[in-house]
C-alpha cells in the first residue's frame, strides 16, 4: 500500500566529474521497473550535473537542505522555488547533522518543511535522538518533539508530501544499526504520534524510512518490518553497487 523509497544522501562528497560518473554507473543497475522510489541527493553545486546525467532514468533528484525564503538578502542560501528550477523533486530537511553542527531547530525545521511544500517538493524529514538520549530512556520524548514541532501547522495535505526518516544519530555513519526490532519500534511510535497529530488515515500513508548504517547486508531485515517503508542511506549511497543493491533490496 506504501511505496518503498530507497534514498541516497551523498553529504559532502562529489565534485561534478565524479557526480557523473556515479550516476552513469548507478542507473544501468537500478532496475528502473518497480513500485520503488529511488532517490539521490547529492550536493547543491552538483544538482544540475546529476540532474543532467539522470535524464532519461526514474531515479529522482533530492537537495539535501533549503531555506525558507524564496528570494532576498540571506547570503549562502537557497531557495525551494531555485532547487525546483533545477530539477529538483524532492528535499531532505532537518538532517541531525544540520541540527547538530549548524544548530537548526525544530522551528527552522517547520519553516523549511512549509516552503519546501508550498514550492512543490516532496521533504524528507530527518528526526532521531541521540545516543545520550536513548541511553536516558528519552527516545519516544525526543521524537514526539521533534515531529510535533517539524509538522507544526501543517494541513492533511501537506503532510502527503511528507517522507519521514527516523535516524537514531547513534546510528548514523557509526557503522552501528539499528535493530530490526528497535527499528520497528521506534517507526510504530511515529505512525502512532501522527495518528494523534493528523488521524488514521494520514498516519497509515505516511512512510517512514530509517537512516543509519543501512547496508546491501541489513536491508532486507529492515525492510520486512512492518512500519519501515524504505532507507535514508549515507556512506553505502557513495558507490554505485552497493547503493544499486540496496535500491534492488527485493
Ligand atoms: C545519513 O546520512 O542520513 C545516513 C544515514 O548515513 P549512514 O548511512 O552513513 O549512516
Amino acid at each position: 500500500m506504501r511505496k518503498p523509497v530507497i534514498a541516497g544522501n551523498w553529504k559532502l562528497f562529489k565534485k561534478t566529474a565524479e557526480t557523473a560518473d556515479l550516476v552513469n554507473k548507478l542507473v544501468p543497475l537500478v532496475k528502473n521497473n518497480r513500485q520503488v522510489d529511488i532517490i539521490i541527493a547529492p550536493v547543491f553545486t552538483v544538482l544540475s550535473a546529476a540532474k543532467q546525467a539522470l535524464s532519461g532514468s526514474a531515479i529522482h533528484l533530492a537537495a539535501q537542505d533549503c531555506y525558507w525564503q524564496e528570494e532576498g538578502a540571506f547570503t549562502g542560501e537557497v531557495s525551494p522555488g531555485m532547487l525546483v528550477d533545477v530539477g529538483c523533486s524532492h528535499v531532505i530537511v532537518g538532517h541531525s547533522e544540520r541540527r547538530q553542527y549548524f544548530g537548526e531547530t525544530d522551528q527552522a525545521v517547520n519553516c523549511k518543511i512549509k516552503a519546501a511544500v508550498a514550492a512543490g517538493l516532496v521533504v524528507l524529514f530527518c528526526i532521531g535522538e541521540t545516543l545520550a538520549e536513548r541511553e536516558a530512556g528519552r527516545t519516544f520524548e525526543v521524537l514526539r518533539t521533534q515531529l510535533s514541532g517539524g509538522t507544526a501547522g501543517l494541513t492533511t495535505t501537506e503532510l502527503e508530501k511528507i517522507i519521514i526518516a527516523y535516524e537514531p544519530v547513534w546510528a548514523i555513519g557509526t557503522g552501528k544499526t539499528a535493530s530490526n526490532e528497535q527499528a520497528q519500534e521506534a517507526h510504530a511510535f511515529i505512525r502512532s504520534e501522527i495518528a494523534g497529530l493528523f488521524g488514521n488515515g494520514p498516519a497509515d500513508m505516511v512512510r517512514i524510512l530509517y537512516g543509519g548504517s543501512v547496508k546491501p547486508e541489513n536491508i532486507k531485515g529492515l525492510m520486512a518490518q512492518k512500519d519501515i517503508d524504505g532507507a535514508l542511506v549515507g556512506g553505502a549511497s557513495l558507490q554505485a553497487d552497493s547503493f544499486a543493491a540496496i535500491a534492488n533490496y527485493d
